[in-house]
């Protein structure tokens, strides 16, 4: 097998889900499975259908069209705000979207009308992340709007936490959610579908709470994946941590000095370099750099440290775990690292 590759362990994703599927739906919340990570991929975006998610969300439509083509039976749902300008793509290719800004709703809504087709929409509100979304003060002009639209139809509220500034899901702000969507409801004679109360960070929340109010739906991606929760990246329990992890192979592997010979500058990326003098140590040298992941998401599954990286190598303390060039080594990958390496070229998948 070419290195470096992410191997993706499908049956532990799986069960991820089902677990999720089950957690959630004891307090009647339906799951989104949030595909960006992964750039739809058909076989991951295939699993997570399999275990019984019907509903897969994408930040991108180029994703959502690669699933589509592939033939992954799923309403798709563009998560992030689509650009006005590929609404045709949108309303073609999307069953819904998530939106907060009247002129692209319009757009999507001539898109639709020119295709025949009525476009689902989804209001995202800000409940204080500041990321995206309808202030509270705003929403009730912003429906009178979007119904005044024939080529979209309103079918919920979303809102979006602990992405930009960390703002927790509480009771607090979760009830308030809620409550947004019931006197939107009252005041205008409508019934949302979906009423969409955030991500991975989540769960506490979820967990927490027996009364978890109007949310019928999360969007999920982290925790699918990578068993946690993305609050404060706690395991959640009877789920894998181990189901995602990148393998990268030995180019060098040499006993040499600890501490650097010269007069130093600054490293290639503008830093400058602190180095420990541990004396002489095992340096390790494995095909696999900036240019293939986000190495500080990365953790050893192997004893070895990582003592730094440049654009094309990771140079590992190998001392206590000799390695021989030619050897595998396993990293298990965070959220980032995982999405950066997922959208490397040089990357490959292993499905196992
Ligand atoms: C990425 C994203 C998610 C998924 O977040 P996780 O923390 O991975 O669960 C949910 N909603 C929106 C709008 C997103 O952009």
């Amino acid at each position: 097998m070419k290195t470096p590759y992410l191997e993706i362990n499908l049956s532990k994703l799986h069960s991820n889900a089902k677990e999720l599927i089950s957690m959630f739906g004891a307090k009647g919340i339906q799951i989104t499975a949030v595909t960006k990570s992964f750039l739809g991929e058909p076989q991951i975006a295939n699993c997570f259908v399999s275990a019984g998610i019907s509903s897969l969300g994408d930040s991108r439509i180029e994703n959502i069209i690669r699933m589509k083509k592939a033939g992954v039976q799923a309403q798709f749902l563009l998560i992030r705000t689509p650009s006005a300008s590929e609404s045709r793509d949108v309303v073609t290719y999307a069953d819904g979207s998530l939106n907060t800004e009247l002129f692209v709703i319009e757009e999507l809504s001539k898109s639709a009308l020119e295709k025949d087709l009525v476009h689902d929409i989804i209001l995202m509100v800000e409940m204080g992340d500041l990321r995206e979304g309808i202030l509270r003060q705003d929403l009730n002009k912003t429906i009178e709007e979007v119904r005044q639209m024939k080529g979209v139809r309103l079918i919920g509220l979303g809102t979006n936490m602990a992405c930009l500034n960390g703002v927790k899901p509480t009771k607090t702000n979760m009830d308030h959610f809620s409550s947004l969507a019931d006197t939107c409801e009252k005041k205008y004679g409508i019934n949302f579908h979906i009423i969409s109360g955030g991500n991975s960070a989540n769960f506490d929340w979820m967990l927490q709470n027996d009364n978890t109010g109007r949310t019928n739906n999360v969007r999920l991606g982290e925790s699918l994946l990578l068993g946690r929760e993305s609050l404060s990246r706690k395991h959640i329990e009877g789920l894998h941590l181990d189901a995602i992890s990148l393998v990268a192979e030995v180019i060098e592997s040499k006993i040499k000095p600890s501490l650097p010979e010269g007069e130093t500058g600054l490293d290639a990326f503008g830093n400058t370099p602190h180095v420990e003098d541990k004396g002489k140590i095992l340096r390790t040298i494995v095909a696999l750099g900036k240019q293939d992941v986000h190495v500080a998401g990365l953790i050893p599954l192997i004893d070895v440290d990582i003592l730094g990286s440049s654009s094309d190598h990771v140079i590992l303390d190998a001392t206590r775990t000799p390695l021989q060039v030619g050897d595998h080594v396993r990293f298990s990958v965070n959220y980032t690292a995982f999405l950066s390496s997922m959208t490397s070229p040089f990357v490959g998948s292993v499905f196992t």
